[in-house]
């Protein structure tokens, strides 16, 4: 498991199943095209909380198109 990460969502592959939403409703939410985006207050936030990560990498490995991306800083 990786120890620092980065979430990026690419849109144009996002097709708005709100999974990772599901997973991590303090994280991401809706945009107004109805695709996930990372909340602004967490845009560019290196995730260092393991719990968290697990979270995260749930959420990457549920999304069905890849659209969720996971930066591995370390
Ligand atoms: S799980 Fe993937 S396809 Fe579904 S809303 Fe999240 S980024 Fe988009």
């Amino acid at each position: 498991m990786p120890k620092k990460i980065k979430i990026k969502i690419n849109k144009e592959a996002c097709n708005g199943c709100g999974t990772c939403i599901s997973i991590l409703p303090d994280i991401i939410e809706f945009d107004s095209n109805s695709q996930a985006e990372v909340k602004l207050e967490h845009k560019e936030k290196i995730i260092d909380d393991p719990q968290l990560i697990e979270q995260v990498m749930l959420a990457k490995e549920s999304c069905p198109t890849e659209a969720f991306i996971v930066e591995i800083i370390e």
